[in-house]
């Protein structure tokens, strides 16, 4: 008896489902880069549940005939590819034809769709992929409605999250892709709630600042590049305008929201020796690309890219988000030295040869050590480097990193509010946090009062902050919310209580930064405080605050008896 067949059309539908539908957020990925193909100007995306309910797609585009539409669910029926040289010079979102079959297949689908000529449109009802109504009806563009996915694959269901965890995941999406195509509306409905309102930009830049707001984008510098086969458009952070995660980094080529190692080490490599390690730049990365000259059929999401000539974009890239860097850094030296500088004098202040050498300038520590640093010692400890301080004791000699100790002694106040005065602010802040930190903020300001931190809801992503603690006072509070947001956004499934995690974001962000020289009076602050807590020898994250080599340990490494 033979074993092998051909599996069933339904069934390969539900296997290709399985690759390219993985979650809501997919369902709207692709009914979004349809729509973006269609040439839409405007597209409106209903949600209901998170998408496990309702995912509606409307939009303003070319439509379909009756032919067409009834084409458009079928296995591999696609308008974009004809022959195989098309492959290799895409200039769609889509080709393989895959999308809407598979969509249609682990859901109740409905397509009303009519073109602008006609004044006929066609809706058409499928259950699971079969065809289940076919209408007559008025309408030009096309709106796709997809009910209860995955109800005919339970297994797959069962992978779904929380339904905010699935709308998080939807409005990344529609981030990504209304950053790229800034010429069109996008508005997202949730549970009937307007959420995202997108108007029709002019360039990156305006959209940008709708998602994020005016202050974040005037801290970027823009970058416009042209060469042969290549233009970049790029938005890219200050070497003084950092963030603790990766949240804010985006890759585009031709418009395809991308991950891609080699792009993301190019502009790291950029920013190499000129930031800090630990802090992440934050980047909006548009690269056009000849067509031709990179394959996008390598990922079945189309999320990765092949490109024909990698050292020549990862050159491209480095060589011109670096001489942007350095061209911002040389003006503001030049501003900063023309403030500051006495010619007679030297340095006006201690604080001022600080603020240079954060610069991680070489040219600029030639400058500072020709004038004459007027901070004096007179103490029993000594700065070594910009991070630790060394105190020296008939015992031994103990090693601190003053950023650490003075994290592990804020973190223990703040989860047991000791000396933790909070003050009214005199200006109430007002801060716009993209969607999807607002609302973590929203959801999580009973937490952030009992840390003093007096959140309002604004509404249009937008909070107001009432009061602060007095140890943030100085801080900025709008990445040190947008680092609690992404750290709770990251870590809700986990089972690190939240109130822990968010004390110790505040203790890191209001601690004691390296690269500043402490004074006796803080030092013995630091070292007396130290003392009081429960477990003086670990900051929050678990490094050591202090490390003691006692003068057996110092003669034994000196070979000494
Ligand atoms: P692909 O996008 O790879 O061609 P899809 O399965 O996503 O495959 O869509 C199949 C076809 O249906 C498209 O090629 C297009 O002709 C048509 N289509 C899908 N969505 C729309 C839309 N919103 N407006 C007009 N035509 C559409
Ligand atoms: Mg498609």
């Amino acid at each position: 008896m033979p074993s092998i067949h051909i599996i069933p059309e339904e069934l390969k539908n539900k296997i290709a489902a399985g690759e390219v539908i993985e979650r809501p957020a997919s369902v709207v990925k692709e009914l979004i880069e349809n729509s973006i193909d269609a040439m839409s100007s405007e597209i409106i995306i209903d949600i209901i549940n998170g998408g496990k309910r309702l995912i509606r797609v409307s939009d303003n585009g070319t439509g379909m005939d009756r032919e067409d539409a009834l084409l458009c669910f079928q296995r591999h029926a696609t308008s974009k590819l004809l022959k195989e040289e098309d492959l290799f010079n895409i200039k769609t979102l889509g080709f393989r034809g895959e999308a809407l079959s598979s969509i249609a297949s682990v859901s109740n689908m409905k397509i009303m769709t009519g073109t602008k000529k006609l004044n006929i449109g066609t809706s058409i009802e499928l259950t699971g992929g079969n065809i289940k109504e076919i209408k007559e009806i008025v309408t030009s563009g096309t709106t796709i409605e997809v009910r209860d996915l995955f109800f005919n694959t339970p297994a797959r269901k069962k992978f779904l999250k929380k339904n905010a965890t699935e709308l998080y995941h939807i409005i990344d999406i529609i981030t990504k892709e209304s950053l790229s195509h800034w010429w069109i509306s996008f508005k997202l409905r949730s549970d009937n709630k307007l959420i995202l309102d997108l108007p029709s930009s002019t360039f990156y830049d305006e959209r940008i600042l709708n998602i994020y707001g005016k202050e974040f984008l005037d801290k970027l510098i823009r970058i416009n590049i042209q060469d042969d086969n290549t233009t970049m458009d790029a938005f890219i952070s200050n070497i003084d305008n950092l963030k603790n995660t990766r949240t804010h980094q985006f890759i585009f080529i031709n418009n395809r929201p991308i991950k891609d190692q080699l792009i993301n080490h190019a502009v790291y490599s950029a920013y190499d020796g000129l930031i800090p390690r630990d802090k992440q730049p934050i980047f909006f990365i548009f690269l056009k690309i000849n067509p031709e000259k990179i394959d996008v059929n390598v990922h079945p999401t189309k999320r990765e890219v092949r490109l024909d000539d990698k050292e020549m974009v990862y050159q491209f890239i480095k060589k011109h988000i670096k001489s942007a860097l350095v061209e911002k850094r040389e003006q503001f030296v030049k501003e900063f030295l023309q403030k500051n500088i006495d010619i007679h004098k030297g340095l006006k202040d201690p604080q001022t040869l600080n603020t240079l050498n954060n610069l991680h300038t070489k040219s600029i520590l030639e400058v500072s050590e020709n004038f004459e640093l007027n901070y004096k010692t007179s103490l029993p400890f000594i700065n070594i480097g910009d991070t630790f301080i060394a105190i020296s004791g008939k015992a031994g000699l103990t090693l601190i990193d003053f950023h650490a100790a003075h994290e592990r002694i804020l973190f223990e106040r703040f989860l047991k509010g000791i000396d933790l005065t909070s003050s009214q602010l005199l200006f109430p802040k007002q801060i716009q946090l993209p969607l999807n930190e607002y609302k973590t903020i929203v959801e999580n300001s009973d937490i952030l009062m009992e840390f003093g931190i007096h959140i309002e809801d604004f509404g249009q992503n937008t909070i107001i902050i009432r009061s602060l603690p007095d140890v943030l006072i100085q801080a900025d509070i709008e990445s040190i919310l947008l680092d609690i947001a992404s750290f709770i956004l990251k870590e809700r499934t986990s089972n690190i209580p939240i109130k822990k995690s968010i004390a110790a974001k505040l203790a890191c962000h209001s601690s004691l930064r390296g690269m500043r020289i402490l004074s006796q009076e803080e030092v013995n602050n630091l070292i007396t405080e130290l003392e009081k807590t429960e477990n003086p020898e670990q900051c929050p994250h678990g490094r050591p605050t202090r490390i003691f080599f006692s003068l057996d340990e110092l003669k034994k490494m000196f070979k000494k008896k």
